[in-house]
C-alpha cells in the first residue's frame, strides 16, 4: 500500500523543484506600467528594510527577506531599464522613468522564510520572479485573428467623429483607390505612413482603440514592409468572388497578404512564445486619466479595455482559446495613479474600473480565473491634506507640478458608476501631472502596491 507523503518529504520535493513564477505587467501607453515595475523591483529589493509593505503578511511578519536581480533565461528579450529608471526618479528635481517601448524582463530572486519552516535543510526559501513588461496595444491585436483582410477593413471605422479629422490625410491618399490596380511600393509605404500618422495623433489626442498595434509601438519592424498595410474603405461594395479573383500584384491582395503576415508572424508569435507562458498578469488602466480627457476619450478607453480583455476570455470557444490554449492562474486589474485623488475617492475609483470591466470580469469569474480589481499609486507624487473650507474639513492633495509650482487642490469626485452625460456637464474632473516626490533614504512612497504585489505572488511566500 502506498504510504501518503508525510510533511517534510513533500517540502523537500517542492525545494527541490523551481520555484519559478513569471508575471507579466501590461497596459496602454502612459497607464502606469513603467512606473509600477520599477516600483515593485524596489520595493521587493528593500523589503524588510526600508520598504513599506504592511499588507503584504510575508514582508509584515518579517519574512521577507530581500531580492535581487540576477541574469534573466530569454537573452533575446530586452533587459527591463530598472537602473535607468532609478535614476530618473533620484535626479534633482525627481523626474517620471522614460517608458518601454517593447516587451522587456527582469529576473529576481526572493529570499524568505516560510511561515513553518520543514526541519529538513535551512529554513530560507528561494522563489525566482521573472517579470515582464510589455504594451497593451499588443493586445489590442488578438480580434484581428478572427479576421480576413476585407472583414478587418469593414470594420475599421474611420470616417465618423474626431478620428475623421486625425485621420483625414489618409483617407484623402486612398481614396478613389481601386482594389484592382497595381499600386507602386513607394507610395504603398506613404500611404501606410499616412495611416500609421493617424494612429499616432489619434493616440496622442488620448483615443485607444487603436489598431493594429504594432503600428505605434514597431520597435525593431519599424520601416518593414509587414507594418506597410491599412484597411481599404469601400470593400463592401465589391463582389467578394470578384476580390478573390484579383492577381497577386493588385493592390487587394498586395495588402491582404501582408495582413496574413502581420497575423502569422506578429500577432500569433506573441501569443505563443510569451503570453501563453506568462503564469500571472496584472492589467494596468488610466482610469482618472481618461476621467479628465472627457467624454470621448472615456468611451474610447471603454470600448480599447473590452478589446484587450478578450485575451483574458479564457471560455471554450474563445478566439484566444481556440488558438493558444493559454493557461493563467492569476489576474489583477489595477487602476494606476491613484495617488492623483484624495484617499476618500480611492473606493469609487475602484468601483469604476469595475464598473468598465464588469462584462470581462464576470466571464473571468466564471471561467474560475481568480482576479481582483483594485486602485494603486505605484510611485505616489501627493501627500493627502485636510483644509479648513467654510467652517468644514475638506481633503485636498499638495502636489509639485512639472513646471515645479507646489499646489494644493482638490481634482473632484470619482464616479463609482460609469459616468453618464450629466456628469460630465455638471461636475467634470481636472487634475494637472505631478513630479513624483523626492525619494526618502529607501522608501519609494505608495499605495496599495503591498496589496497587487500580496494577490500576485504572496501564496507563494507563505
Ligand atoms: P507606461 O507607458 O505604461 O510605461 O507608463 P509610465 O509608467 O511611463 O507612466 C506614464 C506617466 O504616468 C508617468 O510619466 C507619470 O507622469 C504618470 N504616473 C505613472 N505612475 C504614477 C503614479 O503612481 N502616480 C502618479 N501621480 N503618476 C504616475
Amino acid at each position: 500500500m502506498r504510504q501518503p507523503l508525510t510533511r517534510e518529504l513533500t517540502d523537500l520535493l517542492e525545494r527541490g523543484r523551481d520555484r519559478q513564477l513569471r508575471l507579466a505587467v501590461t497596459g496602454l501607453s502612459r497607464s502606469g506600467k513603467t512606473a509600477f515595475l520599477t516600483s515593485l523591483v524596489h520595493q521587493l529589493r528593500h523589503a524588510g528594510l526600508a520598504a513599506r509593505l504592511d499588507l503584504l503578511p510575508a514582508a509584515r511578519e518579517g519574512r521577507l527577506l530581500g531580492a535581487r536581480r540576477v541574469e534573466q533565461q530569454d537573452l533575446g528579450v530586452p533587459r527591463f531599464p530598472y537602473d535607468r529608471a532609478m535614476a530618473a526618479l533620484d535626479d534633482s528635481p525627481p523626474r517620471w522613468p522614460e517608458p518601454t517601448r517593447g516587451i522587456s524582463e527582469l529576473r529576481l530572486v526572493i529570499r524568505y522564510r516560510p511561515r513553518r519552516p520543514g526541519w529538513v535543510g535551512g529554513d530560507t526559501r528561494r522563489l525566482t520572479l521573472d517579470l515582464f513588461d510589455y504594451p497593451g496595444e499588443w493586445l489590442l491585436d488578438l480580434p484581428l485573428l478572427g479576421h480576413d483582410f476585407a472583414s478587418w477593413s469593414r470594420a475599421q471605422v474611420l470616417d465618423r467623429g474626431e478620428r475623421a479629422t486625425l485621420f483625414a490625410d489618409w483617407r484623402q491618399a486612398v481614396a478613389g483607390l481601386d482594389p484592382a490596380e497595381t499600386v507602386e511600393e513607394g507610395r504603398l509605404a506613404e500611404i501606410a505612413e499616412r495611416y500609421a500618422e493617424g494612429l499616432r495623433a489619434a493616440r496622442e489626442a488620448g483615443f485607444a482603440d487603436l489598431q493594429p498595434g504594432r503600428f505605434l509601438l514597431p520597435g525593431e519592424l519599424e520601416g518593414a514592409p509587414v507594418l506597410q498595410f491599412f484597411p481599404l474603405p469601400g470593400l463592401e461594395r465589391v463582389d467578394q468572388a470578384r476580390l478573390a479573383g484579383l492577381p497577386p500584384e493588385s493592390l487587394y491582395a498586395t495588402l491582404a497578404r501582408r495582413f496574413r503576415h502581420y497575423q502569422q508572424h506578429i500577432v500569433k508569435p506573441f501569443y505563443r512564445e510569451h503570453f501563453r507562458r506568462f503564469d500571472r498578469q496584472i492589467v494596468l488602466v488610466d482610469v482618472l486619466g481618461a476621467l479628465d480627457a472627457g467624454p470621448e476619450r472615456f468611451e474610447d478607453l471603454s470600448r480599447a479595455l473590452s478589446r484587450l480583455m478578450q485575451s483574458f476570455d479564457y471560455g471554450r470557444r474563445s478566439l484566444l482559446s481556440r488558438l493558444f490554449a493559454p493557461r493563467i492562474e492569476r489576474l489583477a486589474i489595477a487602476a494606476t495613479k491613484a495617488d492623483h485623488v484624495t484617499p476618500e475617492q480611492h473606493e469609487p475609483l475602484t468601483g469604476l474600473l469595475e464598473a468598465l470591466l464588469a462584462e470581462p470580469l464576470q466571464d473571468l469569474r466564471f471561467a474560475d480565473v481568480p482576479v481582483r480589481a483594485l486602485s494603486l499609486a505605484s510611485i505616489r507624487a501627493t501627500e493627502a491634506r485636510e483644509v479648513d473650507h467654510q467652517g468644514r474639513r475638506q481633503p485636498v492633495l499638495r502636489g509639485t507640478t512639472l513646471d515645479g509650482e507646489t499646489t494644493l487642490l482638490f481634482p473632484g469626485e470619482v464616479p463609482a458608476r460609469l459616468p453618464d452625460a450629466d456628469f460630465w456637464t455638471r461636475q467634470g474632473f481636472e487634475f494637472p501631472a505631478f513630479r513624483p516626490l523626492p525619494r526618502d533614504g529607501d522608501t519609494l512612497p505608495h499605495i496599495r502596491l503591498d496589496v497587487a504585489l500580496d494577490w500576485l505572488i504572496g501564496d507563494k511566500l507563505t
